[in-house]
């Protein structure tokens, strides 16, 4: 192997038999792009793709059983032990009216081509599964080893061919751990007006693809910097440069960063860290006895901004849900004095379900103050053990386990259905949390009369 060469024993043998099949029928094939890329990296790759001078219907007659995934741009799908390769016939592309997609492509023979309308030139390599040599024309190795994003040919054109390439960048420099380079940061904000065409789904996968990163905020930081946050998210800029109160040494913006990069999750709870402060700007107030910033209610005023904010980007009901109701309880005030009734209120309030996301989410917030936090993370320490056991004990937290129910009121104290039974189940409830022992029958029914006779 030469410095030229990759080992092929790192390439799926499926890969290299479907490009074998292609060969056997007097075809050139290639492994390409982002797993030529991966590899060099020594990163794990997910996908495997393969490029090919057989045009699509040789390409078919080759894997009968493909599937035309985009047959009329030159892509299939071969399907090897269950395992997805996408095969495209080598092309070029020409005039990007909508900014989305190309208005025609072309096949061509040669594959310096073919790699030239890739994106960036860590993504324009390719690999001869024959003799594992490199072909690499626009110097991505070099580009890899420099550490640095460079958009392939003249910046400021490909990103108004195509307006997803900008947050593509934005997403490799978080996920490859690369700078981007300084002409191709320059041709973003000149064709913004291009990234404006791109779905807000499209945009919504990219933002959950960078969740991978171990440090996402490295593309948010881009973004913010070259304005594709005006476009999409311009409530998430209220907070850059605000200075916050003493327990913080970032202001808004850097703290929702450091929050980011410290939370442990899936790509839903790294979104809530990001997004857990965005109501501070609107709520910040000088409180002059404490000499010091406050900001009452921001997590309400947030958990109501968002909803728009994920609808806007077409996140499900579910994800929308999980996260506006993370950012309305992430703010835990709670002090090793609280009494147990105190700890089961919480928990009936934030819900069992959603606890270790509160905790994931909290401890991503007490890292991301940029500050000595040791003390924030025993106390948090201290609530995750009064909370366990409290539910070892049994808490009662919802009306279901109460040892009366709706039926029973209705009988013993001769009311009607309505909206009164809930608000009696409820008062209950709120009794039993603060005293388990008053979960049994009789003491519930002589607390509902007790209730009913005060005219609740
Ligand atoms: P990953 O799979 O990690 O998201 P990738 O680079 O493999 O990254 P894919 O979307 O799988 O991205 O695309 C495969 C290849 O196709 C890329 O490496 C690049 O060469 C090319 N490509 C993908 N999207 C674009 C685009 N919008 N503009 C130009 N080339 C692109
Ligand atoms: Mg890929």
């Amino acid at each position: 192997m030469t410095a030229s060469e990759l080992d092929l024993a790192l390439v799926p043998k499926d890969a290299l038999g479907i490009c074998n099949r292609l060969r056997e029928r007097g075809k050139r094939a290639w492994i390409v792009g982002g797993c030529v890329r991966d590899l060099l990296l020594g990163r794990a790759v997910s996908d495997w793709d393969v490029c090919t001078d057989a045009l699509p219907d040789e390409l078919l007659r080759a894997f009968p059983k493909a599937i035309p995934t985009g047959v009329e741009h030159g892509t299939v799908t071969v399907v090897v032990n269950k395992v997805h390769y996408e095969v495209t016939t080598l092309r070029g592309e020409e005039g990007y009216s909508d900014g989305r997609r190309p208005d025609q492509v072309f096949f061509v023979e040669d594959l310096v081509r073919d790699l030239a309308r890739r994106d960036f030139t860590v993504n324009a390599i390719a690999l001869d599964p024959t003799t594992g040599h490199v072909e690499d024309p626009f110097d991505g190795r070099g580009d890899l080893e420099r550490k640095l994003l460079k958009a392939v040919g003249v910046a400021e054109e490909r990103f108004s061919e195509d307006g997803l390439r900008v947050l593509r960048a934005a997403r490799f420099v978080a996920t490859l751990e690369l700078d981007l380079d300084e002409a191709t940061a320059r041709a973003i904000r000149p064709t913004l007006s291009t990234y404006e065409k791109v779905s807000s789904e499209r945009i919504r996968d990219e933002w959950v693809k960078t969740m991978k990163a171990a440090r996402p905020s490295r593309a948010f930081e881009v973004m913010r910097e070259h304005g594709l946050l005006e476009v999409t998210c311009p409530e998430m800029l209220e907070g850059v440069g605000m200075v916050q109160n003493k327990w913080h040494a970032f202001d808004v913006w850097g703290h929702a960063m450091a929050c980011l990069d410290a939370s442990r999750g899936d790509a839903v709870l790294r979104l809530s860290a990001l997004l857990h402060d965005v109501g501070k700007p609107r709520t910040r107030e000088f409180n002059d006895a404490k000499g010091d910033y406050t900001f009452y209610n921001h997590e309400e005023v947030g958990a109501n901004m968002l909803g728009p904010v994920l609808e806007r980007l077409r996140f499900s009901n579910d994800e929308r849900a999980r996260i506006v109701h993370l950012v309305r309880h992430h703010l835990i005030c709670f002090a090793p004095d609280w009494s147990d009734a105190a700890v089961r209120r919480w928990v009936k309030r934030v819900t069992p379900e959603r606890l270790e996301d509160l905790y994931a989410l909290n401890d991503a917030d007490i890292r991301g103050k940029g500050r000595p936090v040791d003390d924030e993370l025993e106390n948090a320490r201290v609530l995750k053990a009064r909370v366990a056991a409290v539910l070892a004990a049994g808490a009662t937290l919802s009306t279901r386990e109460l040892k009366v129910n709706g039926r029973d009121l209705m009988t013993e104290l001769a009311i009607q259905p309505g909206p009164v039974l809930g608000k009696l189940l409820d008062a209950l409830l709120e009794q039993v949390i603060n005293d388990p022992a008053q979960n049994e029958r009789e003491l519930l029914l002589r607390a509902a009369r007790e209730l009913v006779a005060k005219g609740l």
